[in-house]
């Protein structure tokens, strides 16, 4: 891989305690990739254009980081020992190994499947070939991220991070919550109240409401390693996931976006205002 695995837009240190954090939306496909299906079904686990919604919002002082490698090559979302070992040559992973179930349905760190069930590979991965990914991208991604949200909060006293993501706006074959299920158009994950102050959630949710939206909150989507992993709300460390539905502004189908993109671009950046006024005055404890 010769491209940077991150990129930061906006301020190069918070000048409000707040970080954003877009996750699945990079496309800079590898060429150590070595899949067996195509560049525009591995895109199927992409959160197709959420790092360029947010990139506007980044000027009201957060900053945003961005992954820039694909997320079906190594999901940064996913503990670094969430190995599948049935992708593994060998069946042996003699690292740490932390598994969290989802390679049940062929989506640990690195995915072993589509969504309906095709292989991603046509031969199993060497340990060492999955080390290198791990060393390149999910390494690289999670330092920066908790220095980012490290550096705020000594700032600040306190740190908010929105961690950025979309969804099919039908649950799929092996989609959270069952299969041909519609989603609202946002769905809040704070892991049923644990990464985040409650006050927090419900003022996302409550902003997004006055502006039309239909909100969920944990369900189908609570949140998965990047609001665990940083989060610590006695401490003053506030992680929230928000999905995005992407009927809202992406033709699933050929993955291009529609007329719906530049009404929820502004609307998210009135959120991510909204939010930075939010946390400012709980900051102060007005
Ligand atoms: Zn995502």
């Amino acid at each position: 891989m010769t491209s940077r695995p991150v990129v930061q837009h906006g301020p190069e240190a918070a000048k409000v305690p707040l970080v954003l954090d877009s996750p699945h939306s990079g496309r800079d496909f590898p060429a150590d990739f070595d899949a067996a299906v195509t560049e525009f079904d591995l895109r199927e686990g992409e959160d197709c254009y959420v790092d360029e919604l947010y990139a506007p919002a980044t000027e009201l002082g957060a900053p945003l980081l961005a992954a820039l490698f694909p997320r079906t090559y190594l999901d940064p979302n996913r503990h670094r020992g969430d190995i599948d070992l049935e992708l593994i040559e060998g069946g042996h992973w003699p690292h740490e190994h932390v598994p969290s179930g989802k390679s049940r349905i062929g989506k640990a760190l690195v995915w072993r499947t589509l969504d309906d069930g095709r292989a991603i590979y046509a031969r199993r991965l060497k340990v060492d070939e999955v080390v290198a990914r791990i060393d390149r991208c999910h390494a690289p991604y999670h330092q920066r991220l908790r220095t980012l949200l490290d550096e705020t909060h000594s700032r600040f006293g306190a740190v908010y991070h929105l961690n950025c993501h979309s969804m099919p706006a039908v649950g799929g074959k092996q989609g959270e919550g069952g299969e041909g299920r519609p989603r609202a158009d946002f769905v809040l994950g704070d892991r049923d109240g644990t990464t985040c102050d409650p006050s927090f959630t419900e003022f996302v949710r409550a902003t997004l409401a006055a502006m039309g939206y239909e909100v969920a909150i944990n369900e189908p989507y609570k949140g998965v390693e990047l609001v665990r992993a940083y989060s610590d709300p006695g401490a003053g460390r506030h992680s929230l996931q928000v999905e995005i539905n992407k009927k809202l502004y992406m033709d699933e189908a050929t993955r291009a976006r529609h007329g719906g993109f530049d009404r929820l671009q502004a609307d998210l950046t009135a959120v991510v205002a909204a939010i930075a006024d939010f946390v400012a005055h709980r900051r102060r404890g007005a």
